[in-house]
């Protein structure tokens, strides 16, 4: 199998720097990373993202930042492998199928980027969290295959297997945040579902799993029923012994504890990584998906190893330029 060392080996041999953009394409901004064929992130900007005309500025508005940054670096189209994009919906074969946030529907990524650029480029595009997903995978030089897990305001997913990201035959590959986890007191999803890992396990989700229990007045605790309740609160709280904080710890645990036994006797990942926003809670938040994990994972995957990812918002970016590297390749 060809690997991104394949590559480092290539371009030492014969001494050329090769390059690759990586672009995270947000709701807000879209952020670009310039980044070595070897991985390293050598510069990263961002640009607003221009919501006008159901989005249809933002390749233009890429190109253009990438061509003034490309003069100013003195840098050849030669030099480029290609362009990488992850963005915020279901992606097949480089088609983003739907992007509520950017208005966008059905856009053939490399042909629309190619009509922006004026040029044909390389391009590769994916969903934002399966590309966080190959990033992890990529700069943390994991040996198997990984399964990447994003809580933030949304709850998304990736899965990296023999070194390429999983996109499915739907586009739905990964797309972990609509497993349904509660059955007992479903709340409606966002996807037209009910009880979906998303629902429970997102910032909303544990907000309201807090709030709950504060105003069922059941617990002693010093969390308030406000507007400042945030999950970043309710971790500290459980690692405070509050006893709100450490129901809601348990709770979340619990239904990533459950939807990753389903998951691991899918796809038996060597490792399952836990990202995003909420995962700065740390090890409590990982020691409580355990806990509940061993419960309901078979005993052939008991064994499986959880860690926190550590990229950050940066994940994407990483992940974006990965595509590239590892199309061009195969
Ligand atoms: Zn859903």
């Amino acid at each position: 199998m060809a690997s991104w060392y394949n590559l480092l080996e290539i371009t030492s041999k014969v001494g050329v720097f090769m390059y690759v953009f990586g672009i995270d394409v947000g709701g807000t901004s879209v952020k670009i990373g310039f980044l070595s064929s070897e991985g390293d992130l050598l510069e990263s900007w961002s640009i607003p993202t221009d919501l006008r005309n159901h989005g249809d500025n933002i390749l233009f508005d890429v190109a253009e930042s990438i061509k003034k940054f490309m003069t100013m670096k003195s840098l050849k189209d030669s030099d480029i492998i290609g362009y990488g994009f992850g963005l915020p919906g279901p992606v097949l074969n480089d088609v983003a199928i739907k992007c509520p946030n950017l208005g966008w529907e059905n856009v053939n990524v490399p042909e629309a980027f190619r009509s922006a650029y004026g040029k044909a480029v390389s391009v590769k595009a994916g969903n934002d969290a399966t590309v966080a997903a190959a990033g992890e995978y990529w700069q943390r030089n994991i040996k198997g295959d990984i399964v990447f897990i994003t809580l933030g305001t949304g709850v998304g997913g990736g899965i990296v297997a023999n070194g390429k990201v999983v996109d499915g035959a739907h586009g739905a590959g990964g797309e972990i945040g609509h497993i349904r986890v509660n059955f007992d007191h479903p709340t409606a999803c966002s996807c037209g579902l009910e009880g979906c890992l998303e629902t429970e396990c997102s910032i909303r989700g544990i907000n309201r799993m807090a709030k709950v229990l504060i105003q069922s007045k059941k617990y002693k605790t010093s969390l308030t029923d406000d507007e400042s309740l945030s999950p970043k609160q309710v971790f500290q709280a459980a690692k405070d012994g509050d006893a709100v904080g450490l129901k809601v710890a348990d709770q979340v645990g619990y239904y990533l504890g459950l939807a990753c036994a389903g998951i691991a006797v899918t796809t038996d990942p060597k490792v399952i990584l836990i990202g995003g926003g909420i995962s700065n809670a740390g090890d409590i938040l990982l020691e409580n998906i355990k806990k509940h994990y061993f419960k309901f994972a078979h005993f052939a995957v008991r064994n499986m190893q959880f860690e926190l990812a550590n990229l950050g918002n940066d994940a994407g970016m990483y992940g974006a330029a990965y595509l590239v590297i590892s199309e061009s390749l195969s």
